[in-house]
């Protein structure tokens, strides 16, 4: 199928922004790297009257640490989030993450901001979010407000994002020494969405796990932390015992959805899976 016609603007500024998101209200969508949002325009799952390229606003990029807070600007790309030795030094989750993340080509051009508004529950990045306990920044005319990742991620494809608002940044605070991340999936070929996904991070001192978050994805119409699988592991060495402790809690608090493939019980057992792999990397 092909996209209905739209009109297209690309404004040099986040006033000009603003202005058009008043003026046309729901008829216009911000366009960034446009992966998801041109094929749900192709699908017809959309319909604006007009398209805002945002790639052309200064000041919306870049990756910077300030103080204890890695800043990634939300048209920062995936490739450059890849490729960053920032990333690499403070977020070695996100950098295993984003090589999950599509293909190369994709990666070049889709972007942080439009992956986390997109808020697909199978992406990468939400889960991150929520095991590092990132803000993002949200602005519109006037005004700008942080809002935790916990709180953004509402529903299927649903966030905290109001109307006439744009994703400006994430903000990632960076815990001290001690702490240790591990990213993995399951997809059907490398570079899918996942079937299902954890973002682990968590303390470990004197072989000891504590603050730990799990993140998953692909479990639900949010990514989901798993506090009580958390709980379970809270002051433990992650030996045979833990691990079994932790599961159990796991299979408890995850409601997994079916998908066109996988079974609620399968999806459910490869969540399980994927948490004892995770706890024996972190404890090693
Ligand atoms: C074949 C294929 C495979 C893919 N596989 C994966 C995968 O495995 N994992 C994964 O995570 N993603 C995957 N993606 C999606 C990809 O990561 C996209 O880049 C990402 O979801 C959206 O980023 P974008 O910059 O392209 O956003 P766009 O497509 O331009 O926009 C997406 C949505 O976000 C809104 N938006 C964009 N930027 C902002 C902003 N700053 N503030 C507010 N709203 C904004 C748009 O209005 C739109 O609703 C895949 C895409 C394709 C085509």
């Amino acid at each position: 199928m092909k996209a209905p016609s739209f009109s297209y603007v690309k404004p040099g500024s986040l006033g000009e922004v603003f202005d058009l998101l008043e003026r046309h209200g729901d008829g216009a969508r911000v366009l960034a790297g446009g992966q998801s949002l041109l094929a749900s325009l192709n699908l017809r799952l959309s319909e604006p009257e007009l398209l805002i390229d945002i790639t052309g606003i200064p000041g919306l990029g870049g990756i910077a640490v300030s103080g204890r807070t890695l800043r990634i600007g939300a048209l920062t790309t995936h490739r450059q989030i890849e490729t960053s030795a920032e990333i690499a030094r403070h977020l070695p989750l996100l950098a295993q993450a984003v090589r999950n993340v599509a293909h190369i080509a994709i990666r070049n051009v889709g972007t942080f901001g439009g992956s986390v508004a997109h808020a697909d529950p199978a992406a990468e990045y939400p889960a991150c979010t929520l095991a590092l306990d990132a803000s993002f920044v949200l602005a519109k005319r006037g005004s700008e407000r942080r809002v935790k990742a916990r709180e953004f991620f509402r529903g299927l494809y649903e966030t905290a994002l109001q109307p006439g608002e744009l994703v400006t940044a994430g903000e990632f605070p960076l815990d001290g020494a001690g702490y240790r991340s591990v990213f993995l999936e399951l997809a059907r070929r490398h570079g899918d969405y996942a079937i299902v996904g954890l973002a682990a991070h968590a303390r470990i001192a004197g072989g000891k796990i504590s603050d730990a978050r799990l993140a998953f994805l692909g479990a639900g119409s949010t990514p989901v932390l798993a506090t009580r699988a958390a709980a379970a592991l809270e002051g433990r060495v992650p030996d045979a015992q833990a691990v079994a402790a932790a599961q159990d809690a796991l299979s408890k608090e995850l409601d997994m959805p079916a998908d066109l493939y996988s079974s609620s019980a399968t999806k459910l057992h490869l969540a399980r899976v994927l948490l004892g792999r995770a706890l024996v990397a972190l404890a090693t």
